[in-house]
Formats: C-alpha cells, sequence, structure tokens
C-alpha cells in the first residue's frame, strides 16, 4: 500500500525527497514521488489563490484514467483555499483518495521570518500526513501533538509532533489495511 506524491513544478524545488522520505517515516507506509501530471485548474484571480476542490476534481479524475489506486497527495506551491474559508493548508477528498497541500503558507518566508528548508520539510511532511491520514478515514484528533490536529496556526503547526497519537496510529493501521492494495 503506496503513497503517491506528485510535486508541482512551483513548489519548492530540491525538497521532494526529504518530503517523501518525512512522510514514508511518518505514515510508516512506502512513498514514491514524481512530477506533478496534471494541469493545475482552478486559479481565481481576484483571490489569487487556487479553488482546491477544483484542484482535487483533476486529480481525482487523473488517476482514475492513469488506474493509480493508492492515496495522492499532490504539493503545489499556490496559495489554496476551499469553499466558506480563506485558506487552507490542505485539503483531502477520501472517496477518489487524492489530496493536496500548499506550500506557500508554511514558509517562514510568509510570515517574515527567516527562510528555513528543514521547517518547511517538517511542516510539509506533517500535513500532507495529515490529508493522508484523511484518505485513511481519520477524523480530527484533540490531541494538539497528534498529526491529525487541525491546526489554525503556523505555531499550533509547529506544536505538533511528527507523529500520530496512538489512537490515531491503531485508526491509521486499520484504515491502510482497509483499502485495496495498489
Ligand atoms: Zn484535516
Ligand atoms: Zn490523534
Amino acid at each position: 500500500m503506496d503513497i503517491h506524491i506528485f510535486w508541482d513544478h512551483r513548489a519548492p524545488q530540491g525538497l521532494a525527497g526529504p518530503v517523501g522520505r518525512a512522510v514514508a517515516s511518518i505514515t510508516n507506509t512506502r512513498v514514491r514521488v514524481s512530477d506533478n501530471p496534471i494541469v493545475l485548474n482552478g486559479y481565481i484571480g481576484h483571490r489569487r489563490q487556487v479553488d482546491a476542490g477544483i484542484v482535487l476534481d483533476s486529480l481525482g479524475t487523473c488517476v482514475h484514467r492513469q488506474c493509480i489506486q493508492c492515496p495522492v497527495l499532490l504539493v503545489i506551491g499556490q496559495d489554496l483555499f476551499a469553499t466558506g474559508l480563506e485558506f487552507v493548508f490542505g485539503l483531502a477528498r477520501p472517496q477518489t483518495q487524492v489530496s493536496v497541500v500548499s506550500s506557500i503558507r508554511l514558509s517562514n518566508e510568509y510570515y517574515g521570518r527567516h527562510p528555513d528548508d528543514d521547517d518547511l520539510i517538517e511542516r510539509l511532511a506533517k500535513e500532507g500526513s495529515h490529508e493522508l491520514g484523511h484518505i485513511y478515514g481519520l477524523s480530527h484528533c484533540n490531541n494538539h501533538e497528534c498529526i491529525m490536529y487541525n491546526p489554525h496556526t503556523l505555531d499550533e503547526l509547529d506544536g505538533k509532533k511528527k507523529e500520530f497519537c496512538p489512537v490515531c496510529r491503531v485508526a491509521l493501521e486499520n484504515g491502510k489495511s482497509a483499502l485495496l492494495p495498489c
């Protein structure tokens, strides 16, 4: 039961490998990383944001056509929003096993802080693993240190550990075994 990570050309380059390895460690799953094969639709000019729902539509169609049965995480560099929300770090659609995260609000630069690739790698791995957790059937967790905690700020995100809490870890392994092999 592998995970596919698609890395968009506008996401920070050189980080795909480290993020892939960190996601593999957090989720205890093999990860394959490749270039993003889809055109990013859903850019809304006046918001300067991409509609995460439209991205997941395109991604769902792509994985269906390519007969990919593994969970997929797309990493992009543009800001994301979802209906009714000012922004989202990421979004998952468990029905089609696809998810997306944006690097932009995970970078120190966005908040006027000093750039640091290690910070960005860690945050992308945490948020990517969080969205993959949704694909495996997990809901949000009240434990502030758990990957499935829903952070509203960068500091809350940084307060999470790079692991699922014991309850979510059991749910994750159950969710993995419930999906078809791929
Ligand atoms: Zn969530
Ligand atoms: Zn948890």
